[in-house]
This record gives structure tokens, C-alpha cells and sequence, in this order.
């Protein structure tokens, strides 16, 4: 990709989002799952995509049932999909209860106490809820001690009306994981005792692990954005965006010269070197310092010096001249350097790369 078109903008950096590219990517996975429901969860601003258009785009491919983590993002996200389902996973905030229903937003219960509390709210007369049950990541879900009262005592579960009993992979991106053949067990275990509803277990990666993962829904985040959830093997998501800032200043450096706080990278021999006005308030991340490359007319650069609230620097000496002028449009994530390999770079995951692209981008929705 030696020539980026790019829309006429003052803006120094442009997040480009394929909406249509993440539809596609639902029914990939919908294909995955031949005969299994297909939700999307699209919590933390649709995995920092824009929520609002993210869920417009799936509720348009035929999407009906939305994940979300916080009551304020189900609310949202309620102007948007009309009269489609949200769950939210952060469960049931006690004393607003009258929210969840104003805005028709199922809450996952993940305790006795807030399976008491809808069950008091809804005063006989059964609200929508799903069940979380803990399988092994002891952060929410129904602790064992608890199945096991509801094993005891059935009639704790009766005016509720339960829409999924879910559970949350642990170990879902390290194929072969003894840990997720595990919960699994512990999943059909708590089917037994909670047969309600459907049952929903597989988030992205589980989804590539086969049909005994997903019973009757399925729970995708980041594969519909992009993200490989296959690690150990070629990425069967397309991708979704494409982050490009323009060259604000190109300078010559001498040997022996410094580049940015702390000079921590020493000119070795003569080199050019050209300022992004990107930083680390943009998300793109401080650990990213003397470790991304990026790509210049097709050439790779290695970014230099540590990347500041504002501005990163980037070697360009190995770029022809014509290609290389102030104005000219560097490709920070793109076909040659994927969501994954910025990732890696900066030592996370693509789902923290996707999560923290910032507000000040100039944004573009290709649809
Ligand atoms: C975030 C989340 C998901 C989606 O996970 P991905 O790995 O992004 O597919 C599914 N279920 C729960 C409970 C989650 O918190």
C-alpha cells in the first residue's frame, strides 16, 4: 500500500472503521456456529469503535441479542437497536432496578443476593434476567456455594424468568488449556441444575474451539472488531480499522544527536526524522516507546524515542525521498501493520490497542 487515500480533513490523524468489515466478521462467525444464535458484545464504546455505529451496522446484518458491561451503556445503546435484547454483565446495580426496566436492559445476576433483589422488584410477576454461574474466573458468576443452594433449594429460582445461563472462559485464547476442558464440565454441571433459559458459554475464541463450546448462543467481542481470536494460527477475522497520522516536521539528525524526553535513542549516523502529532493521550501507548514500527509508502519505520502525550518520532532515513515530505500519511495500524502487531509491540493484547484508540482522531466509518 504505497498510495493512502485519505478524506480532505485539518485533522493530523484519521481512524478509519470498516463497519462493513465487522459484518462480514458477524457472519463468519455466524458460519462457525451453523444452527447457534450469534449475540455481540459491544461494551466499552463497541471495544472503543463507536458503539452507537457498531450496533447499528450488526443490528442491520440481523443481530437481535447485545452484551454491554455497565447499565449506562445498555441505555444508551437502547436508542440505538430498537427493540433489540441487551444483557448487561456488570449484573443488577442495587435501588435502580426501575432503569433495568425503563429501558428494557436484562441484567446477568451473578449472586443470591441479586437474584433476591430482582426477584423482590419484580414482585411476582417474572422480569427478564440471565444467570451468570462462576466456572472458574472468580470474578463474577455464581460462586460453586451458591449453585449448590440452588441445587438444594430449586424454588430460589422461581419468579424469575431467565432468559441464558452463561459462564465466562478464563484461558480462552490458549488453545488446549486444561482450564477451559474444565469449566466446560463445570458448565454442563450447572446446566443440570440450572436448565433455564439458554445456555451461552463461548466468547470469541471459544467459538474456534468446536460445537461442544457453543450450546445455544454464542457471546463474540473482539473477533467481530478484527482481533485474532486464534493466536496459535493465521487470523480467520478480517480486519476492521486502519489508524493513519500525517508527518508534522521532518528534521535532520547527526550523529550523537538525542530524540524526545529522557534521550533514550542516540543518533547513530545521520538520520531523518519525522514528528506524528499521535501520543499516548490517543492511546497510542507510552510502552510502545523505541519498540512499534509503523509503515511510510510501503517501508517500514521504527519508531524512535519514547512516545509522548502528543507527538511520537519515527527514523524515516531509509525512505526514498518523494515519499517521505511533511504532510505525507504514515500508517500506524493497517494491511501491513495489524491491530495484533502494534499489540504485540507494546507487550498487551489487541482488545487493550482497540480500547484505548482515543477521541481525538479525525473518525471516518466506511460502510
Ligand atoms: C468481554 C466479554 C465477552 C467477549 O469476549 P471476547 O473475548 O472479546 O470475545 C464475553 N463474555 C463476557 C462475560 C465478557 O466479559
Amino acid at each position: 500500500m504505497t498510495d493512502i487515500s485519505v478524506p480532505e480533513t485539518h485533522a493530523s490523524a484519521i481512524l478509519t472503521i470498516d463497519l462493513a468489515a465487522i459484518v462480514e466478521n458477524y457472519r463468519t462467525l455466524q458460519k462457525q456456529t451453523q444452527g447457534v444464535e450469534c449475540a455481540a458484545v459491544v461494551k466499552a464504546n463497541g471495544y472503543g469503535l463507536g458503539a452507537e455505529q457498531v450496533g447499528g451496522a450488526l443490528l442491520g446484518a440481523g443481530c437481535r441479542k447485545f452484551f454491554v458491561a455497565h447499565l449506562d451503556e445498555g441505555i444508551d445503546l437502547r436508542a440505538v437497536v430498537g427493540d433489540a435484547e441487551i444483557h448487561i454483565l456488570g449484573g443488577l446495580v442495587p435501588g435502580v432496578e426501575d432503569v433495568y426496566r425503563q429501558h428494557k436492559l436484562v441484567p446477568v445476576l451473578g449472586s443470591l443476593g441479586e437474584i433476591a433483589a430482582w426477584k423482590a422488584y419484580a414482585d411476582g410477576s417474572p422480569l427478564p434476567c440471565d444467570i451468570h454461574v462462576d466456572t472458574g474466573m472468580l470474578r463474577l458468576g455464581l460462586p460453586p456455594a451458591e449453585l449448590r443452594q440452588i441445587a438444594d433449594h430449586p424454588q430460589l429460582m422461581s419468579g424469575l424468568e431467565i432468559r441464558n445461563v452463561i459462564s465466562h472462559l478464563a484461558a480462552a485464547d490458549t488453545i488446549h488449556s486444561p482450564q477451559s476442558g474444565a469449566q466446560l464440565r463445570a458448565f454442563k454441571e450447572a446446566r443440570r441444575i440450572l436448565p433455564q433459559g439458554q445456555a451461552c458459554f463461548a466468547n470469541s475464541s471459544g467459538i474456534f474451539w468446536g460445537s461442544p463450546y457453543h450450546f445455544d448462543l454464542v457471546r463474540p467481542g473482539v473477533a467481530l472488531y478484527g482481533v485474532n481470536p486464534t493466536p496459535d494460527s493465521a487470523n480467520p477475522m478480517r480486519p476492521t480499522v486502519e489508524l493513519q497520522a500525517r508527518i508534522v516536521q521532518l528534521r535532520d539528525a547527526r550523529a550523537g544527536d538525542t530524540v524526545g524526553y529522557g534521550a533514550t535513542y542516540k543518533v547513530k549516523e545521520s538520520a531523518k526524522i519525522a514528528t506524528l502529532a499521535v501520543g499516548y493521550a490517543d492511546g497510542y501507548l507510552r510502552a510502545l516507546s523505541g519498540k512499534a514500527f509503523a509503515y511510510l509508502g510501503g517501508h517500514r519505520i521504527p519508531l524512535v524515542g519514547r512516545v509522548s502525550m502528543d507527538l511520537i518520532t519515527f527514523d524515516v532515513s531509509q525512505v526514498p525521498h518523494p515519499l517521505c515530505h511533511v504532510g505525507a500519511w504514515v500508517e500506524l495500524i493497517g494491511a501491513n501493520h495489524k491491530v495484533d502487531d502494534l499489540a504485540r509491540e507494546a507487550d498487551t493484547i489487541g482488545y487493550e490497542v482497540l480500547t484505548s484508540l482515543g477521541s481525538r482522531y479525525h473518525r471516518v466509518y466506511k460502510t
